[in-house]
């Protein structure tokens, strides 16, 4: 819910239509795009009925506020009137409904909790909820004194810090053996360091304002064994320090990852490169006091202002080119990240992202995603399935799979476009297959010219039944799929129709 409209559509037969999880995107009416909304919220109209007015919202005033007319709906503490927005929601009406004159932060979450409703609605906000007065613990009905009840989840990290003449160590006690450095991102602003850890579903915040300077470079090391993370900082001038600095919002808390917001650092464009008609790599450099690498075949988000409005896209790094293999990450990780970006002429984002002058800046998120490596283990035969732009998550499993995979007998690419000419990387893709005899590539056109000899339609049990053949009668095998949603799903069901489980497919969805 909630979902930024940034398909304002879909049109009939358009691939972003279906939305994924079983979510459906409504037709919107003409006039009811994002920009539209945009429009509207710019407009100087009073959206809230207050007239500018911010109030405290009781638990008891928020419930009459539960139809479409008049509809408020609480997100993080923060009340919002939606009837203005409810034709602008791409999720439909009665998905907005669905939280109606309630606490509609679950449910938000569990959608999208990247959208930047803060931004969208903030022409909408009636204000905060009101805080209620603390009952004394005693009073409270035995059912509801939860503190003393065990914390579902993995149990809290801490930390610690110490310091030689020269620099400051801030160590983080994970208690989890599978960290690496991808589980660490690290921001550091002046003398503000934000370090979040992700153990397992949850996340542990280290926010600080440091009590003296350092200097702009640091460096992270896990030590795996012990599930330890250290943070090595420079001192900008050798004097002891007496405490490590001032705790800052959220500090030392742990909690799941799909209650956080999203962290972002400006990152500076330093090279587009066309490499289809309409697809471009694009390089983004993050900041030097950043420390961040996005696990293979997880997103981030990139932000921008369009009209003055923030606007939020999902996209997937990928290597600089197939060609110069898979290196494992080391402490100072690359500073640079590839995106394969198609520009979509009449999209919202994409035409301003294509507009970015080199050294002009994008902000980027912590990463997300739910593909697990741990998949990969043993894994002989690799199938992976691509439509379109669908192939960025291709693209590091794939040169993952060619360098660290010792099970691997073969991987096949499956790749679904249009034309020839939207194919992406195919020359890469042809001299990787010529020199790794594991790899081999299978392009499928939607709508050739009539010189293509190739195979060609859509992705169907034949193609299917012809191209996933095990190298061995019971090899160890597993699929990856990406494209546009109904493709997904629909490959989906035909991957289950001819048996194979749902652990062995993983679908890349939003
Ligand atoms: P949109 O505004 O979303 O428009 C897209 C298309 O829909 C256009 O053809 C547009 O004309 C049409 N459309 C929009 N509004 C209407 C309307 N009212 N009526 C009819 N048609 C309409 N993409 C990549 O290129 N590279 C990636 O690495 C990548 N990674 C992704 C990762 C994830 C997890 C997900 C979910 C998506 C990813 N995408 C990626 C897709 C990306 O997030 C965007 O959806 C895409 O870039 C289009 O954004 P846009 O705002 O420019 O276009
Ligand atoms: P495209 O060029 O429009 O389509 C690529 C191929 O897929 C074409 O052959 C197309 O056939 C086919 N196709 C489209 N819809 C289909 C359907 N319903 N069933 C079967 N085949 C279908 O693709 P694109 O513009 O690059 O879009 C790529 C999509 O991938 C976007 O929706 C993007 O959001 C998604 N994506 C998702 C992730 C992720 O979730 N992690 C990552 C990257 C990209 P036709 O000629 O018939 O259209």
């Amino acid at each position: 819910m909630l979902n930024v409209p940034s398909q304002a559509f879909p049109a009939p037969g358009s691939q972003q239509r279906v939305a994924s999880q079983g979510r459906s995107k409504v037709p919107l009416k003409q006039g009811r795009s994002l920009m539209d909304w945009i429009r509207l919220t710019k407009s100087g109209k009073d959206l809230t009925g207050l007239k500018g007015r911010l109030i405290e919202v009781t638990e008891e005033e928020l419930k009459t506020h539960n139809k479409k007319d008049d509809c408020w709906i609480c997100i993080r503490g923060l009340v919002y009137n939606v009837s203005p927005y409810m034709e602008y929601h791409p999720g439909g009406e009665d998905e907005l409904m669905r939280a109606a004159g309630a606490d509609g932060t679950d449910l938000f979450n569990e959608v999208h909790r990247w959208v930047n409703y803060e931004s969208m609605l903030k022409e909408c906000l009636v204000g905060r909820m009101a805080v209620k007065p603390a009952v004394p613990k005693g009073m409270l009905p035995k059912s509801q004194v939860t503190d003393t009840l065990p914390r579902e989840g993995p149990s809290s990290p801490s930390y610690d810090w110490f310091q030689t003449e020269s620099s400051v160590t801030i160590a983080i006690y994970t208690k989890q053996k599978t960290i690496s450095l991808d589980s660490v991102i690290v921001d550091l602003q002046g003398d503000s360091l934000r370090a979040e850890t992700f153990i397992k579903d949850h996340s542990y915040l280290i926010h600080i304002g440091l009590s003296h300077e350092v200097q702009e470079n640091f460096s992270v090391r896990v030590i795996e064994n012990v599930g330890k993370v250290d943070i090595v900082l420079q001192k900008r001038e050798n004097i002891s320090w007496k405490c490590l600095g001032e705790p800052l919002e959220k500090h030392d808390s742990f909690i799941p990852k799909k209650d956080t917001g999203l962290s972002y650092r400006r990152c500076q464009l330093i090279s587009k490169e066309d490499v289809t008609h309409d697809t471009r790599l694009f390089c983004l450099m993050l900041p030097p006091s950043t420390h961040l690498q996005v696990p293979i075949g997880h997103h981030v988000y990139l932000k921008l202002s369009v009209t003055g409005a923030e606007i939020v896209k999902p996209y997937t790094p990928v290597s600089a080119s197939l060609l110069s293999g898979f290196r494992e990450p080391v402490s100072s990780p690359n500073k640079y990240i590839y995106f394969l970006i198609k520009i979509y002429p009449d999209g919202l984002f994409t035409p301003e992202l294509d507009r970015l002058q080199i050294g002009d800046c994008v902000s980027v998120s912590s990463p997300e995603g739910d593909f697990k490596l741990s998949k990969l283990q043993e894994v002989e035969d690799l199938f992976l399935l691509a439509a379109g732009t669908g192939f960025t998550p291709m693209v590091n499993v794939l040169n993952y799979a060619l360098t660290c995979m010792p099970s691997l007998r073969k991987v096949k690419l499956i790749f679904f476009n249009k034309t020839e000419d939207d194919i992406i990387w195919r020359c890469q893709l042809e001299k990787l297959a010529f020199k790794d005899k594991r790899f081999d590539t299978e392009f499928i056109l939607s709508a050739p010219s009539p010189e293509w000899n190739g195979k060609q339609g859509h992705v169907s049990p034949a193609l299917l039944s012809e191209f996933l053949q095990r190298s061995l009668e019971n090899s160890r095998v597993f699929l990856c799929i990406c494209g546009p949603t109904p493709f997904t799903d629909e490959g989906i069901r035909l991957l289950h129709d001819l048996n194979f489980s749902n652990d062995e497919i993983h679908g890349f969805t939003a």
